[in-house]
C-alpha cells in the first residue's frame, strides 16, 4: 500500500498523459504510438528503452490488425513487465547472510539521498535482528558525517569515522575490522560521490575496495549506487558514469514518491542490466522497499 502512495504522482501522471494521448481514437494506431513515445520520454523512461517498448507493441498491432485503445494500458503493462523480469536480477533478496559480516560499500553523488538510504537500510537490517556496522568514509564533507552520526543514533548503531579530510579507504579499513571484532552482521560503509573526473573516481574507489580487502579479502559483497530518481536523465549519466568507474552491482532509486517520473527505474533496469535493488518513496526511515518488479508494474499501473 505504501509503495501505491509512494509511486500515486508516477502513475498518476502517466495515466492522465495515456488517457490526453488515447482522446477520441478507438483504434491504436501510428498516432496513437506516437503519442505514447512521447509520454514514456517524458516519464523518462528512456529513449532506448521507449524504442524498445513502443516496438513490440507495434509488433502487436501489426499480428492482432485491430487493437482497440482500451486495450493500451493492459498491453503496456504486459511489454513494461515482460522487460523488466529480462533483467536476470530483477528480484533480489535482501543480503546473503551467509557472508559474514556482509559489507555494502554505498556510492553516488552529494544530495541523491545517499545518506538517507544507509539510515534506512541500517534500521531494515536492524530490525531483521541483524547487527549493523555504518563507517563514515564520506570524509569530505563534514556535513556527511554528521548527518549519518544522527542516522546511527535515530536507529540505534554503531559507527566507526575518523576526522574530516582523513583517507575514506582508512574509514573503510577500520569499519570492516570493527565489524569483524564485533561479529557483525552487516557493514554499510559510505563514500564520497565525487564525479570531478572519471579517473580520480576509479582510482578512489578502488583504493577503498583494495583496502578493506585486507580485512576481509572478499569485501565488498555489494557496490550499491545511489540514484535520484526525480531528476531522470540525470540519473542515467551517473549511472554511466559509476558503472564504468566500478563494478556497481545493484542500484537504489530515491525520491520516486516526489516525481511523476518514475519511469526512470524502468528504463535503468533495462539499460544497465543491474538490478534495481532498493526504492526510496519518502523521507521517513520505513520509506524504503526492496523492489520487486511486479509489484512495481502494478503499482504504476494503477
Ligand atoms: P546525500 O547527500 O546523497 O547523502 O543525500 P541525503 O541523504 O542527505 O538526502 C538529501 C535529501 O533528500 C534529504 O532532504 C532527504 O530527506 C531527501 N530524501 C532522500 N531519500 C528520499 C526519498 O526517497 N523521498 C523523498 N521525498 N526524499 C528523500
Amino acid at each position: 500500500e505504501s509503495l501505491d502512495k509512494g509511486l500515486e504522482k508516477s502513475s498518476q501522471g502517466f495515466f492522465d498523459k495515456i488517457s490526453r494521448a488515447v482522446i477520441g481514437k478507438s483504434k491504436v494506431d501510428d498516432e496513437v504510438l506516437d503519442e505514447l513515445e512521447e509520454v514514456l520520454i517524458a516519464s523518462d523512461v528512456g529513449v532506448n528503452t521507449t524504442v524498445k517498448i513502443i516496438e513490440r507493441i507495434e509488433a502487436r498491432v501489426e499480428r492482432d490488425k485491430y487493437v482497440n485503445t482500451s486495450e493500451l494500458d493492459k498491453i503496456l503493462r504486459e511489454e513494461i513487465s515482460a522487460l523488466l523480469l529480462e533483467n536476470p536480477h530483477s528480484q533480489t533478496k535482501n543480503i546473503d547472510e551467509t557472508k559474514k559480516p556482509y559489507v555494502i560499500m554505498v556510492v553516488g553523488v552529494n544530495g541523491v539521498g545517499k545518506t538517507t538510504t544507509i539510515g534506512k537500510l541500517a534500521n531494515q537490517f536492524k530490525s531483521q535482528g541483524l547487527k549493523v556496522v555504518l563507517g563514515a568514509g564520506d570524509t569530505f564533507r563534514a556535513a556527511a558525517v554528521d548527518q549519518l552520526v544522527i542516522w546511527s543514533e535515530r536507529v540505534g548503531v554503531p559507527i566507526v569515522k575518523q576526522n574530516m579530510g582523513s583517507d575514506p579507504a582508512s574509514v573503510a579499513f577500520d569499519t570492516v575490522q570493527s565489524a569483524v571484532a564485533q561479529n557483525a552482521d552487516v557493514v554499510i560503509i559510505d563514500t564520497a560521490g565525487r564525479l570531478h573526473n572519471k579517473i580520480n573516481l576509479m582510482n578512489e574507489l578502488s583504493k577503498i575496495k583494495r583496502v578493506m580487502q585486507k580485512v576481509l579479502p572478499e569485501a565488498p559483497h555489494e557496490v550499491l549506487l545511489v540514484l535520484d530518481g526525480s531528476t531522470g536523465q540525470n540519473a542515467f549519466e551517473q549511472a554511466k558514469q559509476f558503472t564504468a568507474a566500478t563494478e556497481v552491482t545493484a542500484l537504489a532509486v530515491t525520491k520516486l514518491d516526489g516525481t511523476a517520473k518514475g519511469g526512470v527505474v524502468i528504463g535503468i533496469s533495462d539499460q544497465f542490466q543491474i538490478p534495481v535493488k532498493y526504492i526510496g518513496v519518502g523521507e521517513k526511515m520505513e520509506d524504503l522497499q526492496l523492489f520487486n518488479g511486479e509489484e512495481f508494474v502494478d503499482s504504476f499501473f494503477k
